[in-house]
């Protein structure tokens, strides 16, 4: 259905900020449209991030156990090889059958839906490119930016989606390549690195900074850094990328050391350019309207998640703040209680994060470096995952629990894990955190045996007096 001219809200982008906005929207009886122009709803999440990677990273996870892992757990196979396309058609499947699903809620919640593009031509009016050809106006009381975030592209590298791809071309690459070149050693660098790396991929990894993941604790991140390295990814730190020919069959890469030396060429059948991603506003008139937007092209809000435009409102990738799926539906929730009268709170503080990579890394709250330049008196404890009997029973230990708690109140400030599953086993972490726990509340929690999260309980332990198993 088209949108009609009475709607209290407005959402421009159908995303995780965008669509979650909606539903909530809806849910609490505010009459609302949302707009998207990609022709799925889902956003960049679902349609080309965090579920089609997480799709592709078990799939090759798979792969990769066959290979190196069933024979020690005794299961033998013969004649395993990878079937390229039908890895991709499953992700594929995954990801048109959880669009469908959000249309679906839609539908349930009676939130309108317009398939185009989206452009301000007051605070209160959005028209609309349509995918069928048309236009339309939608007028809103309130409009919500959730517009998300488009790939950085760096200078001199053009990016054919072909030998030199974003991360979209990196979850849909036809051939294996073999050797694969990413520059940008960020979560969704090493994720695409390891899919490819799993596949068979040679993965060298280019980073002009001097460390990998820069929001890891720097203890855990060597810790995952030499995990890596053991998988086979190389990683040249401290480098930058000066050119790029892509004249002969593959594509030559030349680098030199960041603070200038002698330059050196890497030849790659293909290079993954995941050097970050930058605020997406374009065609949307800003500007006709008079939002603000900071250095970084980011949207500028207040607490309410409020523009410079009264009735304008902006959530998500597109403003300040990690740029992840689920700090983006906290937006969303949030924003729309605030129109609704109602409060809304999300803590950037307590926004978890998560790479998918075997083992994984999860962290929340607050690194050691942090904690050290905030001046609080503090204590670590830390438990491996080889002294936990879960892991060593099914042979996947590499890892470790890293809980800071303040000194003098024990209060947690911090906790980083490296394990199989580290994306499940945080939350109990962000739930403590949340509520403001002490180390000593997560060691005298009950925890079921044999699990892995008896490692948090052992960590915390750690932290105010001893574990019990090392
Ligand atoms: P988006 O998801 O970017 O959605 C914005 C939508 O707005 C888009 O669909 C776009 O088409 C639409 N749009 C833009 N302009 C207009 C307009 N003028 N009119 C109409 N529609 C418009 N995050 C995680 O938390 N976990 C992960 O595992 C994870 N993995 C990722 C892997 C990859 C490869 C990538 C690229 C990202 C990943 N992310 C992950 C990040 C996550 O995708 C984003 O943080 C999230 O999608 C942001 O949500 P959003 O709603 O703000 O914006």
């Amino acid at each position: 259905s088209t949108g009609s001219d009475d709607n209290d809200v407005v959402v421009i982008g159908g995303g995780p900020g965008g669509y979650v906005a909606a539903i909530k929207a809806a849910q609490l009886g505010l009459k609302t449209t949302c707009v998207e122009k990609r022709g799925a709803l889902g956003g960049t999440c679902l349609n080309v991030g965090c579920i089609p990677s997480k799709a592709l990273l078990h799939s090759s996870h798979m792969y990769h156990e066959a290979k190196h892992a069933f024979a020690g757990h005794g299961v033998k196979i013969s004649g395993l090889e990878v079937d390229l396309p039908a890895m991709l058609a499953q992700k594929d499947k995954a990801v048109s059958n959880l669009t469908r699903g959000i249309e679906g809620l839609f539908k349930k919640n009676k939130v309108s839906y317009v398939k185009g593009s989206g452009k301000f031509v007051s605070p209160t009016e959005v028209a609309v490119d349509t995918l069928e050809g048309g236009t339309a106006t939608i007028k809103g009381k309130n409009i919500i930016i959730a517009t998300g975030s488009d790939v950085k592209s760096l200078p001199g590298i053009t990016i054919d989606e072909k030998k030199i791809v974003s991360s979209t071309g990196a979850l849909a690459l036809t051939e294996i390549p073999k050797k694969l070149v990413v520059i940008g050693a960020g979560y969704i660098g090493l994720e695409m690195g390891s899919v490819w790396g799993r596949l068979g991929s040679e993965v060298t990894v280019v980073e002009f900074a001097p460390d990998i993941v820069p929001s890891m604790d720097a203890e855990v991140r060597k810790l995952f850094q030499r995990t890596l390295e053991k998988q086979k990814m190389k990683f040249m730190l401290k480098t930058k990328v000066v050119g790029v020919d892509t004249s002969g069959e593959g594509v030559k890469l030349m680098v030199e050391p960041a603070a200038g030396g002698e330059q050196t060429t890497l030849e790659a059948d293909v290079v993954l350019v995941s050097a970050g991603r930058v605020p997406y506003t374009a065609g949307l008139g800003l500007e006709a309207i008079g939002v603000q937007t900071d250095k970084a092209g980011r949207i500028t809000v207040d607490h309410r998640f409020a523009t410079s435009v009264p009735g304008v409102f902006a959530i998500g990738d597109v403003i300040p703040g990690p740029m992840l799926a689920h700090k983006a539906e906290e937006d969303g929730v949030a924003c729309v209680e605030f129109i609704a009268g109602k409060e809304g709170h999300v803590d950037y503080d307590m926004v978890p994060g998560v790479v998918y990579t075997h083992p994984e890394v999860a962290y929340v709250g607050k690194t050691e470096d942090q904690v050290k330049a905030s001046g609080i008196e503090y204590r670590v404890g830390k438990f491996p995952f080889l002294a936990n009997s879960r892991a060593k029973a099914i042979d996947d230990a590499e890892g470790v629990v890293k809980i800071l708690a303040e000194k003098e109140s024990d209060k947690i400030l911090g906790v980083h894990i490296m394990s199989p599953n580290a994306g499940e086993l945080i939350h109990e972490a962000v739930l403590a955190l949340q509520y403001g726990a002490s180390s000593e509340d997560i060691a005298r929690t009950c925890h079921a045996h044999p699990t892995m999260s008896e490692a948090v309980k052992e960590a915390a332990m750690a932290t105010y007096d001893k574990p019990i198993h090392i």
